[in-house]
């Protein structure tokens, strides 16, 4: 109690634009991130970010506070809501306006985004930015994984240029990385997400990260969905518009070159490629791609140092609102066609490979080592060197082994995590209440193998077999899960015996498939 007066009494007496000339104390820092207060040496903790966003809500300036949900540990998860009445999802999405989710601080040893998010939000509660709330809504979550950004040390990411006073750790509380958890739910945190995402249902998600690997020149690189079964019409809108005007727009305006996400990699035929990441839907970019929405992944470059990645990371997310307010009604539009457009009959992947897609010029760049003030260690500082280098284009995937999607699936009641998971990911689901007798097609093991080193707490499991019509009875408590529906394309990632990140490879299904039976059957798309 005695902490809300004090956010209160804050909030009252914060200097409000237009309105605050004569505003008394608290000062104007009171609104700083940790990481300006400190010069960019230290990275704002929890209670921090709670209490500035609770100022910033108290204020009255339109900049709204909820929570999604609780970490492992108990946090709550803040999430900032403007350009709607309130922050419940009812008024938001009575607004009828285009809906971006912001995210920040998932790995928290990349803790740019954070402090970028909180810049923006207090200068969104000072009346910058005001056009935006004409057609959008922000949906703003800068610390996502707070557990971690708990969990402060010097040692964390040592090659990265700081924050020197330490950032947090990469996983959750569990030790989960949840980044690779968008499929299988297993932490408070993604099932937080997902029950916010089927509550207030953005149109765009951008999840701000920072890299790990190659000296390149771009201060910043990002990707679009990369799951080969995403709506081509989503992929193209990012791929071939709005990601290069992004980069054109911040040339234009700062002079620092962006870039499609990427690692120098080794071709099989000794020459030099950049390869993107993965297109598994466990990654936020690619899940969101599968739910039919625009999903973006931004890394700001870990060598440039904590200041310029921390602008890097602002400058991306002031863009992609900008492009998302001119489009407002064009995303939406785009987003309804994906939700109809029924997959059933179609081929889709079951799993995937990175494709080389011609050439492509990348600005390399060069580092110097530096020694961290405090520990001694080696870390690495950008230099400003741009040389353009030829290599083959590995940034997008293409479908190894594909399947025709099914009107339906049917999952036995035993397959309790498998339901339950659907359920939480918003797939439609229905229950029956009696036993029925079907035609459906069954899957019938072959052979399966188990991965001998575990993986996110799982050892992937993969199962080879063949479908076989068969007449079924379906006992009570069977779950119909149609594939036209909005969420088919994931329904069928989930489902599919063979895709590279469902719930067989997850283990989900081993308890049936160690008794011998396949519990997911499927009902063929009519020829
Ligand atoms: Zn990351």
């Amino acid at each position: 109690m005695k902490r809300v007066l004090a956010v209160m009494a804050c909030g009252l007496a914060l200097p409000l634009p237009g309105a605050g000339a004569a505003a008394q104390a608290p000062g104007p820092d009171l609104l700083l991130t940790r990481a300006e207060r400190s010069e960019f040496r230290e990275t704002t903790r929890y209670d921090e970010v709670v209490e500035m966003v609770g100022r910033m809500a108290a204020s009255g300036t339109g900049v709204h506070l909820a929570t999604f949900g609780y970490t492992a540990e108990g946090r709550a998860i803040p999430l900032l809501v403007v350009g709607a009445p309130d922050a419940s999802p009812e008024s938001v999405l009575a607004t009828g306006k285009t809906r971006v989710y912001l995210q920040a601080d998932i790995h928290p040893g990349e803790v740019d985004g954070k402090e970028a998010l909180l810049i923006l939000l207090r200068r969104l509660a000072a009346g910058e930015y005001s056009a935006w709330t004409d057609s959008l809504v922000l949906l703003v979550a800068p610390i996502y994984n707070a557990d971690g950004n708990e969990r402060i040390r010097l040692d964390n990411r040592p090659r990265q240029h700081g924050p020197v006073g330490g950032m947090g750790q990469r996983a959750n509380a569990q030790g989960l990385d949840l980044n690779r958890d968008h499929t299988k739910l297993d932490s408070p945190e993604t099932r937080s997400l997902v029950r916010f995402l089927n509550a207030y249902d953005p149109h765009v998600l951008v999840d701000l990260h920072t890299t790990n690997g190659t000296t390149h020149a771009y201060h910043l690189t990002y990707a679009p969905p990369l799951h080969p079964n995403t709506a081509a019409s989503l992929v193209r809108l990012l791929r071939e518009r709005w990601l290069p005007e992004v980069t054109a727009r911040v040339k234009a305006k700062h002079s620092w070159d962006f870039h499609f996400f990427g690692d120098a990699v080794r071709t099989p035929d000794g020459g030099q490629g950049w390869a993107t990441f993965d297109h598994r839907p466990r990654f936020s970019n690619n899940y969101a791609g599968l739910r039919n929405r625009l999903g973006i992944l931004g890394e700001s470059y870990a060598y440039a140092t904590f200041e310029d990645r921390v602008k890097a990371s602002l400058w991306l997310v002031e863009e992609i609102l900008d492009l998302s307010w001119e489009h407002a009604g064009m995303v939406r539009r785009l987003v309804e066609e994906a939700d109809r457009e029924s997959v059933v009959g179609r081929e889709l992947a079951l799993r995937a490979v990175a494709q080389r897609t011609g050439d492509v010029t990348i600005l390399m760049g060069e580092v110097d080592e530096e020694r961290h003030p405090y520990t001694g260690a080696v870390m690495l500082r950008r230099r400003d060197v741009r040389t353009p280098t030829i290599m083959a284009d590995m940034g997008t995937f293409r479908a190894s082994e594909t399947a025709v999607a099914p009107e339906a699936y049917y999952v036995l009641p035993e397959a309790r995590a498998a339901i339950e998971r659907l359920e939480a990911h918003g797939v439609t689901v229905v229950r029956y209440a009696e036993a029925r007798t079907v035609d459906a097609e069954r899957f019938v093991v072959d052979s399966t193998t188990v991965a001998e080193r575990e993986f996110q707490g799982h050892r992937e499991r993969t199962v080879w077999g063949r479908w076989t019509a068969e007449r079924v009875t379906l006992p009570e408590g069977a779950a119909y899960v149609s594939v036209d529906q909005p969420l088919g394309r994931l329904a069928f990632t989930l489902l599919e015996p063979r895709s590279d990140d469902g719930f067989t490879a997850w283990g989900f299904l081993d308890p049936e498939i160690g008794a011998g039976s396949f519990p997911v059957l499927r009902v063929p798309a009519r020829r």
